[in-house]
């Protein structure tokens, strides 16, 4: 309302929030190509899981497909990028069968854990990773092994319920968006049950999925409402809402934009939490923000844990591309 006096109401916004270093760079990739060579460029599945940074490139001249067959013969020589979520290796394979020109956006930090899959694999260890079935990323590691060789666990009951190939030894890794303590509950129970099972050399949960997860950890208790910037799809924005519940708000809430807000079931609130996942950005958190100023006498209030600096270069073929700011 814009009559009377306006309720107040203190934002806690969480930093760090939104964008990490591996989207950050898929998106640059697309970018780039664009410049360099010319719409159309295709991209192999939602280069971020967010629909905003979609339609984005899209009107710069992206065409987003699920699977390779789907790029017309006529546009082959067009390049094709493949998501931030990385890919089975059938795809690089079959894009080279296909001769396609290929740019790979797989976060490093993704590849890293392709890498220790693999490392596990070599040395002789049934592999074993905790995911959530049907994700992008999880189809993605699962393919870079033999068929067999490595099992899904999605939860505390599957690490239970596993029953590993006779005689062989174990070794895991996880999703890099996984919620952090859920996953020391799974890894906990799979320790009791295979004393011997080997973790990877390095953490598969990645740096941003773990400050974000602090950072609303830390703003949560108190809050009457916790809004997470980010797509429905989208893994690591999906646990910062499980997370914001388990610290204690009283309701988190998953929105893409500000006209999803359900004003009416959220009349009576005062100290709000507000952050986004990885793949949301920084506009939308601005326009969520514009949109409860309209509505409420807004005090924001900045919840700092930690502070990043890291940033991935971009793909070879695309550091001659300049890089302007738009
Ligand atoms: Fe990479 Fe982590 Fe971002 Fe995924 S969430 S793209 S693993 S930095």
């Amino acid at each position: 309302t814009t009559t009377g006096e306006k309720q107040e109401l203190t934002i806690r916004l969480c930093r760090p929030r939104g964008f990490c270093a591996g989207v950050d760079r898929a998106i640059q990739i697309v970018v780039l190509a664009l410049k360099k060579y010319g719409p159309p460029v295709y991209v192999r599945h939602e280069i971020v899981h967010n629909r905003y940074v979609v339609e984005g490139l899209q009107e710069r001249g992206a065409i987003f497909v699920e699977e390779l067959d789907e790029i017309p013969e006529e546009h082959r020589h067009c390049p094709v990028v493949f998501s931030a979520h990385g890919v089975p290796k059938s795809v690089p394979a079959d894009a080279q069968a296909r001769n396609l020109f290929y740019l790979d956006a797989t976060c490093p930090l993704v590849s890293k854990v392709h890498k220790q899959a693999m490392r596990h694999q070599r040395l002789g260890r049934h592999v074993i990773l905790i995911g959530h079935a049907g994700h992008p990323e999880v189809i993605g590691t699962m393919g870079q092994l033999d068929e067999g060789s490595v099992s899904l666990v999605e939860t505390v009951e599957d690490a239970l319920r596993f029953e590993p190939p006779a005689g062989q030894p174990l070794g895991f890794v996880t999703q890099t968006t996984l919620s952090v303590d859920d996953t020391a509950g799974i890894i906990e129970a799979l320790k009791q049950r295979f004393p011997d099972i080997q973790a990877p050399a390095a953490e598969s949960i990645c740096y941003a999925t773990t400050n974000r997860q602090e950072a609303v950890k830390a703003a949560a208790p108190g809050t009457d409402l916790f809004l997470i910037v980010g797509a429905p799809n989208s893994s690591n924005s999906r646990r910062l809402v499980e997370v914001a519940e388990k610290a204690g708000t009283k309701r988190g809430l998953l929105v893409q934009r500000a006209a999803e807000i359900p004003w009416d079931e959220i009349r009576d609130i005062s100290v709000m939490g507000l952050s986004a996942g990885a793949s949301a950005p920084e506009i939308i958190v601005a326009e969520i923000i514009e949109a409860f100023r309209q509505r409420y006498d807004v005090t924001l209030d900045l919840a700092i844990t930690a502070v990043e600096d890291e940033t991935f270069p971009v793909n070879r073929e695309l550091r001659d591309v300049p890089l302007t700011t738009e």
